[in-house]
C-alpha cells in the first residue's frame, strides 16, 4: 500500500507528488489521460507542437517564481517575450502597469510535467471513478479500466473529474 496516492498529473498534482516522495513518502500518481501534464497540453503535429492549455507563465508569488527559475536553468523555460501591451475596450493600446515577463517552454508546455516525473510511480491512462474509506483508516480508489482496487494511507485529490 502506498503512503499517498495523489489522483491526477497536473503541475499541481506532480509538484505535490515529487515534494512528498523528497520528505520520504512512497507516493502513487494515478491519472486518467494518456499524458502527463493535465492542462499543460501540447498537441505534437506536423513536425511541430501546439500548446493548447496553458501557453505561456507569468509568475506571481515567490514559490512559483523560484519554480520557474529552476525551469530555466535547466533549460525547459525562457522569456517569451518582455514586450507586453494591453487592449481594453475603447482605449488605445497601452503599456501595462505592472510589466513581468511571460516564460515559455519551446519543446511545448507539457515538458514542464515531464520534468516534474523522474523517479515518481505513474500510473497512466487509469481513470479514478470511485474514492472509499476502509475501517482500516486508509484509501480505497476504484479505477474505471481495470476495475481494479488502490489502497493508500492518504490522498492528494488535486482536481478530480468522475
Ligand atoms: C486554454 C488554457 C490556457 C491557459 N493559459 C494559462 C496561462 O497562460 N498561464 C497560466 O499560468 N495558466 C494558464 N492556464 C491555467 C493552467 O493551465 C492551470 O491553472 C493549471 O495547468 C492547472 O493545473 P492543475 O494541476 O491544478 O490541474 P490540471 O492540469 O487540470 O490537472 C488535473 C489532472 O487530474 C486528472 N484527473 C482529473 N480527474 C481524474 C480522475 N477521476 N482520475 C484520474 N485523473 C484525473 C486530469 O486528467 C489532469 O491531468 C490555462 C488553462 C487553459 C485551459
Amino acid at each position: 500500500m502506498a503512503d499517498i496516492a495523489v489522483i491526477g498529473a497536473g503541475i499541481a498534482g506532480l509538484v505535490c507528488a515529487q515534494q512528498l516522495s523528497q520528505a520520504g513518502y512512497s507516493v502513487l500518481v494515478v491519472e486518467k489521460s494518456r499524458g502527463l501534464g493535465g492542462r499543460l497540453a501540447t498537441r505534437r503535429l506536423h513536425g511541430t507542437c501546439a500548446d493548447h492549455g496553458t501557453c505561456y507563465l507569468k509568475p506571481k508569488g515567490e514559490l512559483l517564481g523560484r519554480f520557474v527559475e529552476i525551469l530555466r536553468d535547466r533549460h525547459i523555460l525562457e522569456v517569451w517575450t518582455e514586450e507586453v501591451y494591453e487592449l481594453t475596450t475603447g482605449a488605445p493600446l497601452s503599456e501595462p502597469k505592472n510589466p513581468s515577463p511571460r516564460y515559455v517552454a519551446p519543446g511545448g508546455m507539457s515538458a514542464i510535467a515531464k520534468s516534474l516525473a523522474p523517479g515518481l510511480e505513474i500510473l497512466l491512462n487509469q481513470r479514478v471513478i470511485a474514492i472509499t474509506p476502509t475501517p482500516e483508516n486508509s484509501w480505497c480508489l476504484t479505477l474505471e479500466s481495470s476495475n481494479e482496487e488502490l489502497a493508500a494511507k492518504a490522498l492528494v485529490v488535486v482536481y478530480l473529474i468522475i
